[in-house]
């Protein structure tokens, strides 16, 4: 810790006493509506939110929201990234770019200590991105087959769940657990501050107004582009946890890349499944298309029988699912304010505590943005990840939850284990 303690001295903006949201502002009140959710059954439903494919901005960004983005501290050397093209970020006039601990940008390589990256081992956290779509009825009737809805995490778009509401429900109905991917899935570190609440904050309101109220307590990034700048963001205003992922399938790539089939993709998760256990699998996988939902329905029935684990994000760190509710059925938490500091100056200097079960470097060597073989994960790349200090969220979940107090008091808990 003596060099945590170092680098905290040599950031004194980050050095100083954590900020904590105002005690006034619950963000359960950021997503008040004064005459309740809209209907989804009606035909001018999505009319009530930002129009789909675009980051929500102008008039579409509510004043409390940009109050609560004012009373938090943004980073001081991390500006907004320069996307090239369709596929690339830069930051201009920072010295080591994306990598510098100050920006700790996943799409360079970089993840914290706070990010969702490895999972407990012998568990397969089931995720799926980019729905609700097409092919995702299919899925749900899968799952609700093999009883296994509730062991799943779906990361929605926003412009999609208003685009299909009814789907979504189903999913929640079925007892998914359901997170936020954005509202139109661009790269968020190319946004400015207030495309990044526009983004989170109405699928976030979407979600809410689906679910009888549950604000949702975790996002993905789209193509796990995030640095530090949006992670404050997330965290600060809107009291969100980032999820990243060990493991990428690749799935997304069949039909658009003739290196990746039905059969390559199986392949992969074949690998994984017979692979190491320790830590376990963080997987990225979709909800996109019938092909990508083949894969996992094709693969399901070896996840049981080589006994992994599978189960959603919360599960498996032993927190919450929303905000202001443990799961999908029950009374939501009648106030909550978020709170916490957003360390990310500690992306890449801190060790993990004592009960950690590994004290290497937090950050990564390898991140998303890195290419990854038709094996769907290089050698290096998941040596590099999968060597990592394991387990963030087990360790610090298993050392700090509070059953019925939530994942927020259970996310403080470990920063201050951090910072201590
Ligand atoms: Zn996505």
């Amino acid at each position: 810790m003596i060099a945590a303690t170092a680098a905290l001295v040599a950031l004194p903006l980050a050095a100083a006493a954590p900020w904590m949201q105002p005690a006034d502002s619950p963000v359960a009140a950021l997503f008040k509506r004064q005459n309740g959710p809209p209907n989804p059954a009606s035909p001018d439903f999505a009319t009530h939110y930002p129009p789909q494919g675009n980051p929500p901005n102008g008039t579409w960004i509510p004043q409390a929201w940009l109050d609560k983005l004012k009373s938090i501290q943004l980073p001081p050397n991390n500006p907004v990234a320069t996307l090239n093209g369709c596929c690339s970020i830069s930051y201009p006039g920072v010295n080591q770019g994306g990598m510098s601990p100050d920006v700790c940008s996943f799409t360079a390589g970089c993840h914290t200590p706070t990010d969702f990256f490895n999972a407990p081992n012998n568990t397969f956290v089931l995720t799926f991105d980019d729905g609700p779509g097409d092919a995702s009825q299919t899925l749900y009737g899968f799952l609700q087959g093999n009883n296994i809805s509730s062991h799943a995490t779906h990361f929605m778009i926003g412009g999609n769940i208003v685009g299909s509401p009814t789907v979504a429900q189903q999913a929640f109905a079925q007892g998914g657990h359901i997170a936020v991917h954005t509202w139109s899935h661009h790269y968020t570190t190319s946004l400015s501050n207030e495309q990044v609440l526009g983004e989170l904050g109405w699928t976030m309101q979407a979600i809410a107004d689906l679910t009888g109220g549950r604000i949702p307590a975790y996002w993905r990034p789209p193509y796990g582009d995030v640095d530090n700048r949006v992670r404050t963001i997330a965290k600060g205003v809107f009291g969100l946890e980032t999820v990243l992922w060990n493991r990428d399938t690749n799935d997304w790539k069949i039909g658009s890349d003739s290196a990746y089939t039905v059969d390559s993709v199986k392949g992969v998760l074949d690998g994984w499944l017979n692979g190491p256990r320790s830590p376990g699998i963080l997987a990225l996988e979709h909800e996109i298309n019938n092909a990508t939902v083949q894969v996992f329905m094709a693969e399901y029935p070896k996840f049981a029988a080589q006994n992994w684990a599978v189960s959603s994000v919360p599960d498996a760190y032993g927190l919450d699912w929303y905000q202001n509710a443990i799961g999908n059925t029950g009374d939501l938490f009648a106030t909550l304010s978020v709170g916490g500091q957003v360390n990310t100056n500690l992306a890449v200097t801190a060790a993990r505590p004592a009960t950690s079960t590994s004290a290497a470097p937090s950050a990564s060597g390898s991140g998303a943005g890195s290419s990854a073989g038709a094996s769907g994960v290089s050698s290096a790349e998941s040596s590099a990840k999968t060597g990592n200090a394991q387990n963030n969220k087990q360790s610090a979940a298993s050392s700090v939850f509070v059953p019925g107090v939530g994942a927020l008091v259970a996310a403080a808990a470990a920063l201050l284990a951090f910072a201590f």
